[in-house]
């Protein structure tokens, strides 16, 4: 059920600015999901950093290119992760370390079209996370 962390497949037509390829790289090396301030970090530590309203701004383009996604895990600082160009997914989340566990697959995509159906709504997004102990914390 869980999944390596995704990598980066840039589809050819995507066109970066450089700090977005730099958040890119960044993101790519980190095995975790990763705040703007993480990001911004690892970037500082190589001596390369663009400055941190770059990191989010670019954050926020790849997010709409569909290349990352954001991940809200309700303690109001977003994280980021790549993904598959369009696709998302949802995380185990343990309260106690704070790993996640990455689900490969969308678990509630029935649910949209339940609620489509019934409600003629039209849903551009969901967000889902699951909170608890993993199984070293238990
Ligand atoms: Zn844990
Ligand atoms: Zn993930
Ligand atoms: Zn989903």
């Amino acid at each position: 059920m869980a999944k390596e962390h995704p990598t980066l497949h840039l589809p050819k037509n995507a066109r970066l600015t450089k700090g977005s390829q730099k958040v890119l790289e960044a993101l790519t090396s980190c095995r975790s999901l990763a705040t703007a301030q993480d990001i911004h970090g690892q970037l500082r530590d190589k001596g390369d950093a663009p400055g941190l309203t770059t990191v989010y701004r670019s954050l926020e383009a790849l997010v709409a290119m569909g290349l990352v996604q954001a991940v809200e895990l309700g303690d109001g600082e977003k994280r980021f992760e790549i993904v598959e160009p369009g696709a998302h997914h949802h995380h185990l989340v343990c309260e106690n370390c704070r790993d996640s566990i990455h689900l490969d697959q969308c678990l509630v995509e029935e649910l949209d079209a339940g609620i489509r159906t019934k409600y003629g709504f039209e849903i551009r997004a969901h967000i889902l996370e699951i909170f608890g102990r993993c199984k070293k914390c238990q």
